[in-house]
């Protein structure tokens, strides 16, 4: 594992113990440009809107067609996207914000990459340019719902400023990036972290791991709310709520398919740099009437931490890394969400001290390390079931080359046809101006791999 990633983990790993409250824990040195210091850290968060009216609107669960066990692709998440990449897939174009403020684009009918700004005088690097959001991104998600684009940003909540450490601001986006708008505030801490947000049929999901302090003493919880998409006086419904046993870290993953929830809560203990033990609890919440049912409990203590989870068909697959071994083997399981019946589908060689990543199949390997040679460079994917299907180089830019550059892991999507990649550069772990400036630059090459592990890679100068 490189050093940077290492320290990257010890800082989560103090952070966990610490109970530290405005890190996010995605790891990537991405969500780095536009971030500022929370300015409510001190501030505890209460628990209900103010405001709500009598106003009076359909509620989103009772549309008949949401009631559908279908997928419908204009108003459902996107399942196949990784947990924190600010990355949404249109009938076009895929669109992502990669942590420096501006919004990106692929078009992969043409092989097209570029922030979305339609000036050509423009130079699309400072706060004038059309694909520049201003405010500090929260909570791991950009989504396309129903012919526009939504993300959270922490500025310009409509209140006054001590909303701001209550609420996020949802604004929209047209697909051509030329239309911003806000549509509501959310009921969404900003201090906390893992913030995770998702659009889904009529409704605004959002969960996020934070601090309260209630009689002098600091309580960590995980909570998961819904509010209605486009109702700014209809309450948030908590959905899910666990407090955290003092010490413990803890993380939470949640996908929706039709009118149900997949949920799995964990929470681990590490001593002295040993993790001992992670706990992991499943269970499934009936969207219609909101009740949660338990799947099932598991006591591991294999030395592995959870790092991302998908549902596909009734069935969560579930990556696990060990934090404190860099190069150990990942390990990938499957909980049976009817059944409760858990299977160790596979380990799979980590060859580079990267998180593994999972979708529609597993895939590690990005981790491009400066002392590896080229030919190390190597993504691995595997199936549902653990079969390897592909290890494949992994395709770098003349200037990634010359700068034997780290690369951090992005790759996005992981579908029955393809993986999808977007690579990052950077210079070290501390995210400063002048990284920020050459990861742009470096962010120049998208790869896409199809299943039979056919290598589409494509080098894209922006
Ligand atoms: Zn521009």
């Amino acid at each position: 594992m490189d050093k940077a990633c290492y320290a990257l983990l010890l800082a989560l790993a103090l952070c966990i113990l610490s109970g530290c409250q405005s890190t996010n824990h995605q790891s990537r040195g991405q969500e780095v440009s536009t971030a500022s210091e929370s300015r409510y850290d001190s501030m505890s968060e209460e628990a209900s809107l103010a405001d709500a009216s009598s106003q009076d609107n359909s509620i989103p669960s009772q549309n008949p067609l949401f009631l559908s066990q279908e997928y419908l692709p204009e108003y459902d998440m996107q399942n196949d996207i990784q947990r924190f990449e600010w990355f949404c897939e249109t009938p076009l174009l895929d669109y992502f914000i990669p942590g420096d403020g501006f919004l990106w684009y692929y078009d992969k009918s043409v092989g097209k990459l570029g922030k979305l700004c339609p000036r050509p005088e423009c130079t699309h690097d400072d706060n004038t340019c059309n694909a520049f959001l201003p405010g500090s991104f929260k909570g791991g998600g950009l989504c396309y719902y129903d012919g526009l684009l939504y993300y959270l940003s922490d500025i310009q909540t409509k209140d006054i400023m001590k909303k701001q450490q209550l609420y996020c601001g949802l604004y929209s986006l047209s697909l051509d990036g030329t239309q911003r708008n806000y549509v509501q505030d959310v009921n969404f801490s900003t201090n906390g972290f893992n913030g995770f947000f998702r659009l889904h049929r009529g409704y605004i999901y959002h969960g996020v791991i934070n601090t309260i302090v209630a009689g002098g003493e600091s309580q960590t919880r995980i909570i998961i709310r819904r509010q209605i998409l486009g109702d700014s006086s209809a309450e948030a419904e908590i959905l899910f709520e666990k407090k955290v046993e003092p010490n413990r870290g803890c993380d939470f993953f949640f996908q929706i398919s039709g009118t149900t929830m997949y949920l799995l809560i964990e929470e681990h203990l590490i001593t002295e740099d040993i993790l001992q033990y992670e706990d992991l609890e499943a269970c499934t919440i009936d969207l219609r009437d909101n009740v949660c049912k338990p799947v099932g409990s598991y006591h591991l203590e294999d030395g592995c931490l959870t790092t991302d989870m998908h549902e596909y068909d009734g069935v969560i697959y579930i990556a696990r890394y060990n934090p404190f071994e860099s190069l150990a083997d990942l390990t990938a399981e499957s909980i049976n969400m009817v059944t409760g019946d858990w299977n160790r589908i596979c380990t799979v060689p980590n060859k580079y001290g990267v998180y593994p990543l999972i979708g529609k199949g597993i895939v590690t390997g990005i981790g491009v390390r400066s002392e590896t040679s080229d030919a190390e460079r190597m993504i691995v994917i595997a199936d549902h079931n653990g079969n390897i299907l592909s290890e494949l180089p992994v395709a770098m830019t003349e200037p990634q080359r010359s700068n034997r550059e780290i690369m951090t892991n992005s790759i996005v999507k992981y579908t029955t046809n393809e993986v999808l990649i977007l690579l990052y550069g950077e210079v070290s772990g501390v995210p400063t101006k002048e990284t920020i400036r050459l990861s742009e630059a470096l962010l120049s090459c998208i790869s896409i791999f199809n299943q039979n592990g056919n290598w589409d890679s494509r080098i894209i100068t922006p």
